[in-house]
């Protein structure tokens, strides 16, 4: 009997991503999601979160959602076609809709299985894509499996995405797609060339806006709302994970568009709907954002300040203007260093590597909640100064 295994070839390859500071390890945390986190039995400041309202925690969700698995169960027992949709699905789709303004949603799993059944619903190898280079791994993966032509215009560039709608020679459908903020440079998407350009050009926009719901507009509907151009956008996801403070994902739209997916988007027709007690969580969070709105105001003029603070201190920020401030450093050995350097201090601020970011565009990504005071910001802003003295950023 031979002693090798065709997986033989994995530990060299593990190995190489050892070398070249690459290879990620999961981290076990201790308890809920909140402002701090003990890693290694220290507790430390934590801006690795995207729980940007501090609700994944909050005590409202967790007794709505005890309250809804006494009267739901655990578990959904089938995809939503077979006999998975409850009624409580259906009022948190229909809550979704009302907080998003549309006709209708749909709920997924996740915000990636939304992407990853939407866009291959709408688009096939005789349509065309337009993609902006920073899309989050789920949009390239759904264009992808779509199998329709993807043309990837230069990140944020509306210019260039003018360009390639020119040169396209696409007779079939065209589908504009991006993050409206992104979620590794915290920067907008140029919503309002792109919503002339889906019109000129009578094109389908899908804008997936995980980082921005319930953080961005003066509902908290995400950066559409707040660019005014939320009449222009076809196709919206969202995610309840993130400011919503739970898990699963969303589209919304009209009617049918959502009657479509119901039929067409294989992520949602075959997996099993997700608990009815986790949906639940999704309504108590969506009538928090609406009124406590002191949540993302507060927490967007606190981004506002450490952004300012941080760039004064030398730091390079990018073009953020949101709650994600990433500290561009590069070389991945560098960053590991500093996330090091940081945890010694108190302090868990993620190294973002590929895959990421491009190799060489390593970075340290600060997510900014609701939950962070002042006092631990001034802190945070103190410590990256020394820092800064002692090393050069
Ligand atoms: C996090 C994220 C997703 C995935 O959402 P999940 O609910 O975490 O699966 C999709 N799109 C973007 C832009 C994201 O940042």
């Amino acid at each position: 009997m031979s002693d090798t295994s065709p997986l033989d070839w994995l530990s060299g390859a593990l190995r190489q991503w050892d070398a070249r500071h690459l290879r990620r390890k999961l981290r076990v945390r201790n308890g809920p999601q909140q402002p701090t986190i003990v890693f290694g039995g220290k507790t430390l400041a934590h801006f690795g979160a995207n729980d940007y309202l501090n609700l994944a925690n909050d005590s409202r969700i967790v007794q709505a959602v005890q309250t809804a698995m006494t009267r739901h169960g655990w578990g959904s027992g089938a995809s939503p076609l077979i006999s998975g949709h409850t009624e409580q699905h259906a009022e948190v789709a229909e809550a979704v809709a009302r907080f998003e303004q549309c006709d209708a949603a749909l709920l997924f799993s996740s915000g990636f299985a939304a992407n990853a059944g939407t866009i291959p619903a709408l688009v096939g190898r005789d349509d065309a894509i337009f993609a902006d280079q920073k899309n989050h791994a789920s949009l390239i993966d759904g264009c992808r499996l779509s199998g329709a032509p993807i043309s990837v215009y230069r990140h944020g560039d509306a210019e260039h995405l003018e360009l390639l709608l020119q040169r396209s020679n696409c007779n079939g459908k065209r589908l504009i797609v991006t993050d409206s903020l992104f979620s590794m440079d915290g920067d907008f998407a140029p919503l309002q060339q792109i919503a002339q350009l889906r019109e000129r050009f009578n094109c389908m926009l899908l804008i997936d806006e995980a980082h921005a719901t319930g953080v961005f507009g003066a509902s908290g509907r995400g950066v559409a709302e707040r660019m005014g151009v939320e009449s222009s956008i076809d196709i919206k996801i969202g995610t309840l994970s993130k400011a919503l403070g739970g898990c699963g994902g969303f589209v919304c739209g009209q009617q049918s568009l959502i009657d479509w997916l119901i039929n067409r988007a294989r992520s949602y027709v075959f997996s099993t709907s997700p608990p009815a007690a986790g949906i639940a969580a999704t309504a108590t969070a969506l009538e928090i954002v609406r009124q406590e709105p002191q949540r993302r105001k507060l927490l967007l003029e606190r981004a506002t300040a450490l952004r300012d603070a941080l760039r004064a201190l030398g730091f390079k920020t990018g073009e953020t203007e949101s709650q994600i401030i990433p500290l561009r450093i590069g070389p991945a050995d560098r960053v590991m260093e500093i996330t090091q350097q940081l945890l010694e201090a108190g302090f868990f601020v993620p190294a973002i590597r590929p895959p990421s970011v491009p190799e060489q565009e390593c970075l340290l990504r600060i997510s900014l909640t609701y939950g962070h005071n002042e006092t631990t910001i001034a802190r945070l802003i103190d410590t990256l100064g020394r820092f800064t003295t002692a090393h050069g950023a």
